[in-house]
C-alpha cells in the first residue's frame, strides 16, 4: 500500500533533515563506532556512513605475522559488510583524499560526502623521520598491501639466492629498523619462518643473517627489563642479532648505512631493510587543518577535535594524554577500540541530547609475541613470559574478534592454538 502525499512529504523532510554522520575509516577505532553507533542513534535518528578503501578490514596487529609469512594474510581480513548492520550503515568503498573542514565535505576519490558529524579513524603511516632513502627502498608493516609484498620479497630473495652463479649474502641478509613493538613482533615471526625457508630453498641457515637496528638504548622501550632481557636472550638464541644505540642513517638499493653516535658508520648490504620504527598520524589529518603533532591531534577528553565540535577522532590519528605520566597514551588497537565505544555514545548524545562522555582508557595489558608460541608482557598488573604470555595474547586476539563481530567472527578467523 502506497503512502499518502503528505505522509511521503513528512517522511522526505525527515529524511532530508536527519543528520548525516560520516566515519572514515574500518579499522580498529571506525569500526567499533560503526558497530557500536546503531544501539545510541535510532534509524529516524540519522544517516550513518562508513568509508574504507578496501571492502575489508585487516587486523593490523598480525600485520607482522602476514609479514613474515608465519599466517597467510587472508587470515587476517574479514569483509566489512559481515560485521556492520548493513540496513543502518551504508558502506561506501572509497578513499579518503581530502577533508574540507569549512564545508564539512569529505573529498573522495569518486565523489563527495556532507556530513554533520565527522569520526575519522585513518589510522597511522610509517614515520620515517627524515633519513634518506627510506620511503623508497624500505619495506613498512602496515597493511595486507605492504604484508603480502614484504613476504613475497623474502620468499624472492631465498628462491634467487641459489639460481646466481655469484651467491650474494646481500639476498639473505634481512635488516629490522627499530626494536620498539612491531619490530620485536616482527623478528619473532622471523625467527621462526627462517629455518622454514632455508629448507624450502635449500639455503643453509648459517649463511643467513636477521640484524636489528635500533637507535634508543633499550629493546621494547618501556617494557619490564626482566621481560625485555627474556625477549632479547629469546631472540638472539634464534639468531637475531642486536645493534642497540645505533641508528640508521641512510637506506639505499644496496642496503643501509648505520652508526653509534661519535663512531664511524657501518655499511649493512641487504636487499631486505624493514622498516618498524614508528608511526604518525595519516597525513589527511594534517593537511585538513587541524592542530597536529606529528599527524596526531590531541583530542578533548570527549574525543572531539579542539574548536571543532562535530569531528571526532580517534585511534591512531588522535593524540590523547595520560594525565597522571603527562605524556600522551602509545597508539593501540585497544585504546582505538574503547575510544570507538565513547564515540559511539557521544555521537548519540549530541544528536539526542545528554551529556558528553569523557574517555577513560582502561589499559588491560600489553604483550608482545615471540612467534607462535612465545611471548612476553604484563596483563592486569602481572608480569608473563613464555607459554602463558603466548596463550595471553591469542586471547586478546580472539577479543578483539569478539568484540566487532560476535561469536561467529572469532570461530572463523581466531587463533585456537594455544599450545
Ligand atoms: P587502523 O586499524 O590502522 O585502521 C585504519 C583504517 O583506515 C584502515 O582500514 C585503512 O584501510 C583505512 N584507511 C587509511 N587511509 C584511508 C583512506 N585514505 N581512505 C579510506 N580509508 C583509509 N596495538 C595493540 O593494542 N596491541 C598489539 O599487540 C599491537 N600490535 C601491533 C603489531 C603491528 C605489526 C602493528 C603495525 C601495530 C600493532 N598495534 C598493536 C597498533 C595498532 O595496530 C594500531 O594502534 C591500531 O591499528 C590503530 O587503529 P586505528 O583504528 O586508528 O587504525
Amino acid at each position: 500500500m502506497g503512502l499518502t502525499k503528505a505522509k511521503k512529504e513528512k517522511v522526505d523532510v525527515m529524511a532530508l533533515n536527519k543528520p548525516k554522520i560520516v566515519i572514515l575509516g574500518a579499522g580498529y577505532g571506525g569500526l567499533m563506532t560503526v558497530t557500536r553507533l546503531t544501539k545510541y542513534v535510532g534509524p529516524n535518528d540519522a544517516d550513518i556512513t562508513l568509508v574504507n578503501k578496501h571492502n575489508y578490514h585487516y587486523e593490523t596487529t598480525w600485520m607482522h605475522e602476514a609479514s613474515a609469512g608465519t599466517l597467510h594474510h587472508d587470515r587476517c581480513r574479514y569483509q566489512i559488510k559481515d560485521v556492520i548492520n548493513q540496513s543502518r550503515v551504508n558502506f561506501v568503498q572509497d578513499t579518503v583524499k581530502a577533508i574540507k573542514i569549512d564545508e564539512k565535505k569529505v573529498v573522495l576519490a569518486n565523489g563527495e560526502l556532507q556530513y554533520d558529524y565527522l569520526v575519522i579513524g585513518l589510522g597511522a603511516v610509517p614515520e620515517t623521520f627524515g633519513i634518506k632513502g627510506l620511503k623508497e627502498y624500505a619495506f613498512p608493516i602496515a597493511n595486507i598491501n605492504t604484508s603480502r609484498l614484504l613476504r613475497e620479497h623474502i620468499e624472492l630473495q631465498f628462491a634467487t639466492y641459489n639460481t646466481e652463479a655469484e651467491k650474494r649474502p646481500d639476498r639473505l641478509t634481512i635488516v629490522v629498523g627499530g626494536a620498539g613493538f612491531t619490530g620485536i613482533e616482527f623478528l619473532g615471526e622471523l625467527a621462526a619462518r627462517v629455518p622454514e625457508l632455508c629448507k624450502e630453498y635449500d639455503v643453509d641457515r648459517s649463511l643467513v643473517r636477521i640484524i636489528c637496528v635500533e637507535a634508543a638504548p633499550t629493546v621494547l622501550p618501556g617494557f619490564d627489563p626482566e621481560l625485555v632481557d627474556y625477549a632479547v636472550h629469546y631472540l638472539e638464541e634464534n639468531g637475531v642479532e642486536f645493534k642497540i644505540g645505533t641508528a640508521v642513517q641512510e637506506c639505499t638499493p644496496e642496503g643501509v648505512r648505520v652508526g653509534k653516535k661519535d663512531e664511524e658508520p657501518e655499511q649493512i648490504k641487504s636487499q631486505t631493510v624493514v622498516w618498524a620504527a614508528g608511526v604518525r598520524g595519516h597525513p589527511i589529518v594534517e593537511e585538513a587543518g587541524f592542530e597536529n603533532m606529528r599527524g596526531r591531534v590531541k583530542v578533548n577528553p570527549d574525543l572531539r577535535a579542539p574548536g571543532h565540535d562535530n569531528v571526532f577522532i580517534l585511534g591512531d590519528s588522535s593524540l590523547f594524554m595520560n594525565e597522571d605520566t603527562e605524556r600522551p597514551y602509545p597508539p593501540t588497537a585497544q585504546i582505538a577500540m574503547q575510544q570507538g565505544i565513547t564515540v559511539a555514545k557521544n555521537l548519540g548524545r549530541l544528536i539526542k541530547g545528554g551529556e558528553l562522555e569523557e574517555f577513560k582508557p582502561d589499559i588491560k595489558g600489553t604483550v608482545a609475541s615471540l612467534g607462535e608460541h612465545n611471548a612476553v608482557g604484563v596483563v592486569y598488573g602481572r608480569k608473563l613470559k613464555g607459554t602463558p604470555a603466548s596463550f595471553m595474547k591469542k586471547v586478546i586476539d580472539n577479543r578483539s574478534l569478539f568484540m566487532i563481530g560476535g561469536l561467529g567472527l572469532t570461530l572463523k578467523k581466531g587463533k585456537f592454538k594455544f599450545f
